[in-house]
């Protein structure tokens, strides 16, 4: 009986960990049913895109409040779990505070007061961004797009941090021999006396409640982060690694396609020459994208990695004009169908069976794909380096040259393009005549 709360504390750990490495290996093949993507370029640029905007958060704080506050919850909440690593270790081996018969009680006292400090900083910025989003009701956390369970997400996790960061002052508030040893307890001695007159028998029960609750906590909310828009906390950092460094606004031409259009352009080309063999070669077995596996992987990370924040959909001209369109719901679509297949590929042993369903018009409609400008301001807004727009033109490359399904504006524009050379509807031949206007 001795051990019986070591063997507890391990199986909540095995289990903790072993469902979140499921999950992680779920995320993994989900991931891998997009094409692949070769990112062997750039690689000192990249490192320096991790670097300073997933590490230094150089884009989140673009907007100065929200950016500073999410850079101490961050921060806050990456070295508070350095104390988890002492939790575990006295979780296994029944120990009590292992960290100070290691480090001298002055290092261990400033490790915990830094922690607990942070803690107080990372309240305070979560009971802010609760009041920005349910009190204040800031526009991109109200937009239609982020109803339901989006909208309960994000609270959910505030709620979490709150819950958290409490267990862990109160934990140390009550640990009677931690606050006699007055060094550490920067915010915890002044909670303490919230307990000032119970049994020491009571404020054991306390602390070791608080002690479970909070390790039990993080390790639901490790789970938890898979069925949430707080994957990015993770995935943020290979999200940015591979993301777009090629110059801003540059497409992704299709080989093939710009092979031929070179040869209609060139007044010397053989009209009956036979079609160069790389030419042929780069032909895609289809143009386009109008289901999640014929995104690539880097735009399928895109959507696993996406915030829910917004910023790129406050910055949308097209959005902001009343269109339909919102590049963060591109993403939560792409999001929502891609867990779907993942899900038919769990329920028929790995293989995926048709469900009659795909991105293209059970989630996104053709409104909102030719409602964007491609000005590429929501590529531009994203603090994690997501690219809603190079969605945005696979899926009308598949409507355009699959379905030839482009507005007709645009048809009239594409005919007089191949026939007059020009958007207008004139013969080559009078295409100086303005000059004798
Ligand atoms: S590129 Fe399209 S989706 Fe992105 S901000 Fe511009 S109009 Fe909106
Ligand atoms: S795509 Fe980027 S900017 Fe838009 S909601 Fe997602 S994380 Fe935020």
């Amino acid at each position: 009986m001795e051990y019986l709360p070591n063997i507890i504390f391990a199986i909540f750990l095995i289990a903790g960990i072993g469902y979140f490495a499921k999950n992680v290996k779920k995320l993994i093949r989900n991931i891998k049913l997009g094409h692949k993507v070769d990112a062997s370029d750039h690689t000192s640029e990249r490192w320096k895109n991790v670097v300073n905007i997933a590490l230094g958060q150089s884009k989140m704080v673009k907007r100065p409040v929200s950016g500073f506050l999410h850079v101490i919850v961050y921060v806050g909440f990456v070295i508070i779990n350095i104390e988890v690593l002492e939790i575990i270790i006295d979780g296994i081996f029944g120990t009590h505070r292992i960290g100070l018969s290691i480090l001298p009680e002055s290092v261990y006292g400033f490790l915990i007061g830094s922690f607990e400090i942070l803690a107080l900083l990372v309240l305070v910025s979560v009971i802010i961004f609760w009041i920005r989003r349910n009190v204040i009701k800031i526009r991109r956390f109200i937009g239609s797009d982020l109803k339901g369970w989006p909208k309960s997400d994000g609270n959910i996790i505030l709620y979490f941090e709150v819950v958290l960061m409490i267990l862990f002052l109160v934990m140390n508030a009550t640990d009677t021999s931690f606050q006699n040893m007055e060094a550490g307890n920067v915010v915890s001695q002044f909670i303490a006396p919230w307990f000032e007159g119970l049994s020491a028998g009571t404020l054991f029960t306390i602390e070791r409640t608080a002690w479970w609750l909070h390790i039990v906590g993080i390790l639901v909310f490790l789970n938890y982060l898979y069925f949430s828009k707080h994957l990015h906390i993770l995935l943020a950092f290979p999200n940015v690694y591979y993301g777009k460094v090629v110059p801003k606004g540059k497409f992704n031409n299709l080989g093939a396609v710009t092979a031929e259009v070179k040869l209609m352009m060139d007044p010397d080309a053989d009209p009956y020459a036979a079609p160069a063999e790389t030419a042929e070669d780069e032909v895609p077995a289809k143009f386009g994208a109008s289901d999640v596996m014929d995104l690539s992987q880097v735009q399928l990370l895109n959507a696993y990695t996406c915030t829910e924040c917004g910023r790129c959909t406050s910055e949308c001209p097209a959005n902001l004009t009343g269109k339909k369109l919102s590049p963060r719901k591109i993403m939560m679509d792409t999001r929502d169908r891609l867990e779907e297949v993942g899900k038919n590929i769990d329920a028929n042993n790995g293989e995926f069976k048709d469900d009659g369903k795909q991105l293209l018009g059970d989630y996104i409609t053709n409104e909102e794909l030719w409602a964007c400008t491609t000005c590429n301001a929501c590529v531009e807004a994203c603090p994690v380096s997501i690219d809603p727009l190079s969605i945005i033109m696979d899926m009308r490359r598949y409507l355009v040259m699959e379905q030839s399904a482009a507005p007709m504006e645009l048809n009239n524009m594409m005919t007089n393009i191949e026939n007059n050379g020009a958007p207008w509807p004139y013969n080559q031949m009078d295409r100086l005549n303005w000059k004798d206007e």
